[in-house]
Formats: structure tokens, C-alpha cells, sequence
């Protein structure tokens, strides 16, 4: 005979099954829209893998797993997808999530699929696949991934005890009881699947006194098995895992432990089902059994529901009828919540809708203080001190409520329903629950945030260091070389130092003797006299014939020059003034050139010997430098005034004063654009300085002849 433990606390509320066992289970045939949320499960939400507007077949995969701890959702039949969007769930919140629509199509169309033959022979590997992929999720309540429970590796070294949890001690809810009295036979099928992955040492079937017929038969299908069916006393809430574990083994699961770190692995009897369907027929988890209950409906039973069907379409079978102020409780009295409207779906864990009157179940009158009796800690299972939860929880004392383990509180609400001053304890312990989530993820958040500032420091002052490093390493290296060319007197030379001084060298250059400058430095005007200088310097060594040749061949030169120039000219479409200067220019040339030629022409054949130099003979007609065109130009303005008037004479005075005085003012300017000597610019604004009165006085005398005229 095996021994059976008891857990703390406890109580004994009334059982209200017996309205919904009376007939067996019925399908809950196909509503026109399912709706299926994309977390029906603890964990990451599943994506979306269809768009809207498309056909789906039953059993298809609508969305995959996001991550690990996440599950995929199947088609529950076949039809359309006619909407991805939020739409409100069966939650104490109230809250929207996003939920795929489908429009059915009424032919409950199959895809294809198939088991895994000759299971009992498959790896671990394949089963948990083929369990992941069903999208098994624990339908007992809390809707953990299946795959990821069993796969989980024991600290216990191995599995002891594999516990199939038939309790369902919750009130009024006997989804798990008709399960257990019509289908034992494929709840034992998908345990031996369960035995074979995790190869306990016992399997032990958990199962209430208050439900003889499903004992019977689970005791039938387990014949021959070596699978136990365990009996023990009814007592809310014995159907906790931690408890359940207790009252079978006699362990404890210690606080914020798993089962499997005393050896056991517990399962629900519907998700040992699915994992049997999913393994040995290929079909995913796409219905449940739920029972639906409660006063305010007409035929109470159990149906088997397609996921996604609304409750307003099983309450429609069951001849519900709306009451005074109606509530409808996702769950039992004890850890159901209600509703926010009759149109949320059935998802993987709802396992009862219970509609009851406003006299079966009134509202839970109003809190009054607490009286400190200590009864809610005498019920509490996990043996809790939930009157100090509760002042905590008011004062949102949060790290006291950690202390005070509140996360090893089930919420199965033992100590509310013994609490005579109506308190709503588990309420408050859900709301500072979900708070200090909410505070541990945003601890992560700035941990995170804090590790990554300390490394981005950490690397700063580690490049920081290496640069450092690096430039004492080169300093070193210099001053190592410097001390070894100091001993060997070597020539090497600091780089830098060796920029000094061509530098120094340069300068001291630059500051040297003028008449080193380049000729390309100089002022052009100041190189046309260089030019004259040195052509008068030859001159005066030639024989009269040389420089008469000199001379037409710089005359045939300049003409040569003077043409080119003036092609280029037009070619770049220079300005009409310029092109007619040089126009002049060439025509001016051209009887010099002709006396030139003439001259060489008439002189005796080279080969006889040349006259003498005549030095008081005129000058031959050549290229003359600035200085003699000058006396040139003046010699033939004097020609043309002497037969001028004096009128004449005035104005043409007149006329090249100012263009010496336009020209000379270009050329200051020009000299001082140039960056020219001071000596230069000097010079030329003397001569302008000197120019002016002249001007004015010739101004002056053209004025007077003019005034004189006119009298
Ligand atoms: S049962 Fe209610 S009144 Fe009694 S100690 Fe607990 S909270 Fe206070
Ligand atoms: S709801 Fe929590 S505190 Fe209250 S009895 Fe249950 S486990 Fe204990």
C-alpha cells in the first residue's frame, strides 16, 4: 500500500461537479470565426505565417515559434484568414492581444499529416520535435511549452517519479474528469510516450476520491502498464503541482524550484492526450475539452471545442440565458477570473466557463479590516504568512514581499475564501506580482545598460593606455638613437632637426647677393633694360656691317613675333583695340625690316674686308632700346611740330601727356599688383607725381589758345 502525505492548509469549499458530469462529451461542432491569439502560452508570442485572405487547411501551421520558450499555432478547420489584428482575450486585465481570424469554411478540411511510425521505437530527439511542433502546451492551467518541461535536465541526477495530475480540484470544473472516464486509454498511450522520454523510475496517476468512475477507469487502461493510479483525499487545492508532488512523494519542491530538481516531472492528463495525438496520428493541438457550467446555463456538460471558438458560441449550446448583473468566469470560483465580454475565445488552457447566477455566486461582499485571526495562514498550501503579503502588498513594500517569497504563491485564493473579512488577498498578491515583474525587468534593463557603459570605459581607457604606451615606446627608440650616434659621432640625424636646417640654409640663400636673383624674378621693365643694356654693350664691339645684320635679324625677329602674336590674338577673340595696336605694330615694322634688308644688301661681299667703324655716321635703323626709341619718338615729334601751329602744338602737347599719364598710372598699378620692388613703385609715382602739373599746364595753354580763339 503506498504512502500518501498531506501539504498544508487547505479547504473545503463546495465541489458543485456533479451539474456538468451527467452527459458525455460532446463536439462543439465549428463556429462561423475562430479567433486565435498568438500567445496562448507562457513565453514568447508565436508570428504570424499567413496573410490575410488566405486559405487554410486544418492542422496547418498559421504561426511559428518566436525563441525557446514559445509555441506554434495550427488551423483549428479550414476556411480564410480574413484579419490579423488585436482583438480582446480571456484575461484578468481585460487586455487586446494580436489574434489571427479565421472565417470557416464548414468542410473541416484536413492537411495533410501523419504520426511517427513505430513511436515506441523513436529517439528523444524526434518526439520532442514532433511535441514542439504540435504546439503541446500544458493544458492544466498555466500553459507552459511542454517540449521545454521535458526536455528539462534534472539537478537530482535523474527522473524519479513521472506524475500525471488528475486532481482538478478546482470547483465546478470536470474537464480532466470525463477526459479520464472516456478516453483513458489514449491518456495512458501519450504517458507511456511521456515514460519513454523521460524514463522514470515509477509513473504515478494523481487522482482524487471525489471522482470514482474516472479511477475506475484509468485503473482498466493502466492494467499491464506498471503505471500506478494513486487515490488520495479530497482537499483544495491538491492539484498544485508543488502539493501534488508533496501528497505522492512526500518531497518539497523548495522555493522558487522546479519539480524537477527533487526528481519528478508532473504532467496534465489533457496534455498527455495531445502529446499521444500528435505523435502517433500527426495532429497538433487544435482543440480541448471544456466544460461549461454554472446556473445561468440550461444543458451543463463538457464539449469538445475547437481553439479560437467564442464563448458566446459554446454558452449558445449549453441554452445559456443572460441573468441580472451576469458575470461569466474564465476558470472555477476559486482561481477563475471574469470576463470582459462573452466573445473572447476558448484558448489552450481554458478548461471551464462558468455562468452562474447573481444568487450562486453573488458578489464578493465588501472587505471590512482585518481582524489578524490567522486563518488565511492556516489555509495557505505553501505555507505562507499571507496577512503580512497583504499589508506589503499595500504598502508596496517590495523587497519584503520577495523576502516573504510571495512568487512561491499559487494564487489559488485558499486565503481569501477563509478570510472572514472578505478580504480579496490573492488580488492584491497578483497586482504587486505583476509589479515587481515589471521592476525586475527594468533592474535587467539598467543592469544591462550599466555592463555596457563599464565596458565602453573599460575599452576607452584601454586604447588610452596603448596610445600612451606606444609613444613612450618611440620616445625611447629616439633617445636610444640619439645616445648612439652621440658615442659613434655618426651623422644620423633627428629627422626634425634635419628640416631645421634646410630651412636655415634655405633662408640664408635667399638673404644672399642680389645679383645671384633669377632673371624671372625681375620687374619686366626692369629686364627690358637689362636687355638694352646688353645690347648697347654689344653694339659698341661691332663692325658697322654686323650690326647692320644684328639688326635686320632682330627686326625679322620682332616681326615674326608681332605676327604670331596678333594670330593668337584673334584666334582668343581679343579685344578690337588690342588687335588693331598690333596691327600698327607690324606695319610700323615692316619698312623697318625693308631699310634693314636694303642695308645688309648693300654691304661689300663678307669675304672683303669691312671699313672701318665711322663712329660719327648715323646710326643704322634697328631695334632700339627704350632709351633711343624715346629720343627716336621725340626727334619725330619735333619734325612733325615744326610745321604745326601753335594750336596744334598745344594739343598734341596735350593729347601724349595724358596717355603718358594713363600709361604710366597702368603700370603703377600693374607693379603694384605684381608684389614689385618699392624702388620701382617709388620711381614710377615720381614720375606721375612729375607728369601732373605738366598735364595742368598743358590743359592750361590749350584752354587760354581756345578763350583766345573764340575773342
Ligand atoms: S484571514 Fe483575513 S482577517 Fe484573518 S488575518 Fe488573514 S487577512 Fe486578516
Ligand atoms: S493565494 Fe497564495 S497566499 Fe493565499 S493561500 Fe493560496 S498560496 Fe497561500
Amino acid at each position: 500500500m503506498r504512502k500518501i502525505w498531506d501539504f498544508h492548509g487547505g479547504v473545503h469549499p463546495p465541489e458543485n461537479k456533479h451539474q456538468s458530469l451527467a452527459r458525455p462529451i460532446k463536439s462543439a461542432g465549428i463556429a462561423p470565426e475562430l479567433v486565435l491569439p498568438l500567445n496562448q502560452h507562457i513565453g514568447a508570442p508565436a508570428e504570424p505565417i499567413v496573410d490575410v485572405g488566405q486559405r487554410v487547411l486544418k492542422g496547418e501551421c498559421i504561426a511559428k515559434p518566436d525563441g525557446i520558450i514559445s509555441v506554434p499555432v495550427h488551423a483549428p478547420t479550414s476556411g480564410t484568414v480574413t484579419a490579423i489584428e488585436e482583438r480582446s482575450v480571456a484575461h484578468p486585465s481585460g487586455l487586446t492581444t494580436t489574434c489571427i481570424v479565421i472565417e470557416t469554411d464548414g468542410e473541416d478540411h484536413w492537411t495533410e499529416h501523419s504520426g511517427i511510425p513505430d513511436y515506441a521505437n523513436a529517439d528523444r530527439g524526434t518526439l520532442l520535435a514532433c511535441i514542439r511542433n504540435a504546439g503541446i502546451a500544458g493544458m492544466g492551467g498555466a500553459g507552459f511549452p511542454t517540449a521545454v518541461k521535458l526536455g528539462v535536465n534534472p539537478k537530482a541526477g535523474r527522473i524519479d517519479f513521472l506524475i500525471l495530475n488528475g486532481t482538478e480540484c478546482e470547483p465546478y470544473i470536470t474537464a480532466d474528469h470525463v477526459l479520464m472516464r472516456e478516453r483513458a486509454e489514449e491518456i495512458v498511450a501519450g504517458t507511456e510516450i511521456l515514460r519513454q522520454l523521460v524514463n522514470p523510475r515509477e509513473v504515478l496517476l494523481g487522482i482524487e476520491d471525489n471522482k470514482p468512475d474516472a479511477i475506475e477507469a484509468l485503473r482498466r487502461a493502466c492494467e499491464g502498464t506498471g503505471m500506478e493510479v494513486v487515490v488520495f483525499p479530497t482537499k483544495y487545492p491538491s492539484g498544485g503541482e508543488k502539493q501534488l508532488i508533496e501528497i505522492l512523494t512526500g518531497r518539497q519542491v523548495p522555493s522558487g524550484g522546479l519539480p524537477a530538481d527533487v526528481g519528478v516531472v508532473c504532467q496534465n492528463m489533457g496534455t498527455a492526450v495531445a502529446v499521444y495525438q500528435a505523435v502517433a496520428h500527426g495532429e497538433p493541438l487544435i482543440s480541448r475539452i471544456t466544460t461549461v457550467t454554472g446556473e445561468a446555463v440550461a444543458r451543463p456538460g463538457n464539449f469538445d471545442v475547437l481553439l479560437g471558438t467564442p464563448m458566446s458560441f459554446l454558452l449558445e449550446q449549453s441554452g445559456f440565458s443572460a441573468g441580472r448583473d451576469q458575470r461569466l468566469v474564465m476558470g472555477g470560483p476559486m482561481m477563475g477570473f471574469t470576463v470582459p465580454d462573452a466573445d473572447v475565445p476558448i484558448i489552450k488552457t481554458t478548461n471551464c466557463i462558468l455562468a452562474p447566477t447573481a444568487e450562486e455566486l453573488p458578489a464578493p461582499p465588501p472587505a471590512q479590516a482585518c481582524i489578524r485571526c490567522g486563518l488565511c495562514a492556516e489555509a495557505c498550501p505553501a505555507s505562507l504568512l499571507p496577512q503580512q503579503l497583504y499589508w506589503f502588498s499595500r504598502g508596496k513594500e517590495y523587497e519584503k514581499l520577495e523576502a516573504h517569497n510571495l512568487f512561491d504563491c499559487i494564487e489559488c485564493g485558499a486565503c481569501s475564501y477563509a478570510c472572514p473579512s472578505n478580504i480579496p488577498l490573492v488580488q492584491y498578491y497578483r497586482a504587486s506580482k505583476a509589479e515587481l515583474t515589471q521592476l525586475r525587468r527594468d533592474q535587467a534593463k539598467s543592469e544591462h545598460s550599466k555592463t555596457r557603459f563599464e565596458a565602453r570605459q573599460e575599452r576607452l581607457q584601454r586604447e588610452a593606455e596603448e596610445k600612451e604606451a606606444q609613444r613612450q615606446a618611440r620616445k625611447q627608440a629616439a633617445e636610444a638613437r640619439a645616445r648612439e650616434a652621440a658615442e659613434t659621432g655618426s651623422a644620423e640625424q633627428d629627422p626634425i632637426q634635419a628640416a631645421i636646417e634646410r630651412a636655415k640654409a634655405k633662408k640664408a640663400a635667399a638673404a644672399g647677393d642680389d645679383s645671384q636673383q633669377p632673371a624671372a624674378d625681375m620687374d619686366p621693365a626692369q629686364q627690358a633694360i637689362e636687355r638694352a643694356g646688353a645690347a648697347r654693350s654689344t653694339d659698341a664691339n661691332q663692325s658697322p656691317a654686323e650690326k647692320a645684320r644684328a639688326n635686320l635679324e632682330r627686326l625679322e625677329q620682332r616681326l615674326q613675333k608681332s605676327e604670331a602674336k596678333l594670330a593668337a590674338s584673334r584666334e582668343a577673340g581679343a579685344e578690337d583695340s588690342i588687335i588693331e595696336a598690333l596691327q600698327t605694330g607690324i606695319e610700323k615694322l615692316r619698312p623697318k625690316l625693308e631699310a634693314a634688308r636694303a642695308e645688309v644688301a648693300a654691304l661689300p661681299a663678307k669675304s672683303e674686308p669691312e671699313p672701318a667703324a665711322e663712329p660719327a655716321a648715323a646710326p643704322p635703323e634697328r631695334e632700339l632700346d627704350a632709351a633711343q626709341l624715346a629720343i627716336e619718338r621725340a626727334r619725330q615729334a619735333r619734325a612733325d611740330s615744326a610745321n604745326q601751329t601753335p594750336e596744334e602744338k598745344a594739343r598734341a602737347n596735350l593729347e601724349r601727356l595724358q596717355q603718358r599719364l594713363e600709361k604710366s598710372e597702368t603700370k603703377l598699378a600693374a607693379s603694384r599688383e605684381a608684389g614689385a620692388e618699392d624702388t620701382i613703385i617709388e620711381a614710377l609715382e615720381a614720375a606721375i607725381d612729375k607728369l601732373r602739373p605738366k598735364l595742368e599746364a598743358a590743359r592750361r595753354e590749350v584752354d587760354e589758345l581756345n578763350t583766345g580763339q573764340e575773342a
